[in-house]
């Protein structure tokens, strides 16, 4: 910080759920190593997730500030089930209509705007960065005079797709759902379909809410990106150029985490130990694993993580799948015997894995993902190439960013977004992406790619690098 500066003090606020609490934590740890004090804004269950991460890293850093502003979130006279603080609430059950109780939990989260104004208005922090699913959030700031910035949590590829699509409705000119259309202004002819876009109809409840949170960047001071220059550095330029007034990327926020607690700890405790999950790796040859997630939000029906289990048996390889089912459930989804019959090869865990600590081993070889915005940078971190198997939200661009400009990834085939009725994806396509991500020829070339990738992540964050200048010069900014 400069002379004349003072201590930066920044408010962020998160959207209650893993994926954009978990990069918010990554992101108000980064702030508070550069001598900022970081005060995150949560609901009193989420909170205790939070202190714990807190709690390890004021252990490892007692000088940095960083601290939790705790906000009522009352959920029965909400509408809400009790406890539903967080959209891991209604989608741990495996159920796949999350879609009304999403719309719910959004709406009932405007709930926290008052409270949010009292803050600001009491301790006048010099920003606000504020989750996109609260476009509220602008109106409590404006008040106070403290600058908002927008976190979307996904990256500026993706942005520009959006972008691209909301303008030009390349949607409505094909003559099937199914029938692809090149993004008219996108650079790279990017190919998508119908079937694969996030919810386009503007009258639609979802179509209304998108288009108050576009107002509300507008209306902002600029987006805070998870991303590294490098990585997509035509979308970044097209993002700032044509679509946000102002971006700095500071990414990829999952480096912050050094020490092994902080990797293992990410998110929810994990279900199994990370001592003996490592010890397992360790006992792999290099890039001889595979690892399967979907997120913290998609779930498959019971016949889909059958045709799983089979797949990957089937493809002989060794694998750590994570299934999000709750214990105690019986395990129709798991082919009989099939545990017995890949013990020392395969391991699956229910519930919550240690994720970054499993994608960083040596062992490690691939990724089946969703395409998260997390998880593909956790993997592009990682240096891992990846099978992609996109299910919802913004999911289906990432894959294109995956597939057909890092060239990093095969796709598994999934065609259909989850707001239509969900592909079927058979265990012979399974068997076969996992070993065309594992071995040959372009498996090789890929890897070669996804390391390269992964080298430019870590130069981006060191001194000097993309998003160690934007994070400088962030801060620069808004503390003078
Ligand atoms: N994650 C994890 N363990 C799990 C599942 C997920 O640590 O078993 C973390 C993952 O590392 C990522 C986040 O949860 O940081 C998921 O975010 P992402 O954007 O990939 O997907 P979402 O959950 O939002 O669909």
């Amino acid at each position: 910080m400069s002379s004349n500066s003072h201590k930066l003090h920044v408010v962020f606020f998160p959207f209650m759920a893993h994926g954009h609490m978990i990069p918010t934590l990554d992101m108000a740890k980064l702030f508070a190593t550069k001598g900022a004090k970081s005060t995150i804004i949560t609901t009193p269950l989420n909170s205790k997730i939070l202190l714990s991460h807190i709690d390890t890293f004021k252990k490892l850093n007692p000088t940095l500030e960083i601290d939790i502003e705790i906000f009522n979130f009352p959920c029965v006279q909400l509408g809400l089930p009790e406890g539903c603080e967080n959209v891991d609430f209604f989608t741990s059950n495996n159920n796949e209509d999350g879609g009304y109780m999403f719309f719910k939990f959004l709406m009932a989260s405007r709930f926290l705007k008052d409270q949010l104004e009292k803050i600001l208005e009491a301790t006048r922090p010099d920003c606000l960065i504020a989750d996109m699913f609260f476009p509220w959030a602008i109106e409590a700031p404006e008040k106070s005079h403290v600058p908002r910035l927008v976190f979307h949590g996904s990256g500026y590829f993706p942005l520009c797709v959006a972008h691209c699509i909301r303008l030009h409705k390349p949607q409505n000119r094909v003559a099937s759902s199914c029938e692809p259309f090149v993004i008219p202004d996108l650079p790279g002819d990017i190919v998508l379909t119908q079937e694969q876009i996030i919810d386009g109809d503007d009258e639609s409840e979802m179509g209304k809410f998108f288009i108050e949170v576009r107002e509300s960047e507008v209306k902002s001071s600029g987006v805070i990106v998870n991303s590294f220059y490098e990585l997509e550095p035509a979308y970044a330029d097209f993002y700032k150029r044509f679509v946000a007034k102002r971006a700095w990327h500071i990414g990829p926020l999952s480096v912050i985490n050094r020490g092994l607690q902080e990797k293992a700890e990410r998110g929810k405790k994990a279900t199994i130990d990370k001592v003996e999950c490592l010890k397992w790796l360790d006992s792999k040859k290099q890039d001889s694993v595979v690892y399967i997630s979907f997120g913290s939000v998609a779930s498959f029906k019971n016949e889909q993580l059958i045709e799983i289990a089979a797949g990957l048996e089937a493809s002989g390889t060794n694998f750590i799948w994570v299934v999000r089912k709750n214990t105690g459930d019986k395990e129709e989804w798991l082919p009989e015997g099939m545990e017995k019959r890949t013990k020392g090869k395969g391991m699956i865990i229910r519930g919550w894995a240690p994720q970054v600590l499993i994608l960083e081993h040596q062992a490690t070889g691939g990724f089946v993902t969703h395409c998260g915005w997390n998880s593909l940078l956790e993997g592009v971190a990682a240096g891992l190439p990846m099978v992609t198997w996109p299910v919802g939200a913004e999911q289906f661009y990432n894959e294109k960013l995956v597939t057909q400009v890092l060239k990093t990834g095969v796709s598994v085939g999934a065609t259909k977004h989850a707001r239509f009725k969900r592909d079927f994806i058979s265990r012979e396509k399974i068997e076969k992406a996992v070993r065309e991500v594992l071995v040959g020829e372009e498996a090789e070339e890929r890897r070669r790619r996804a390391k390269k990738q992964a080298e430019m992540a870590k130069a981006a964050v060191e001194e000097g690098g993309s998003s160690f200048n934007d994070l400088n010069s962030f801060i620069e900014e808004f503390s003078s």
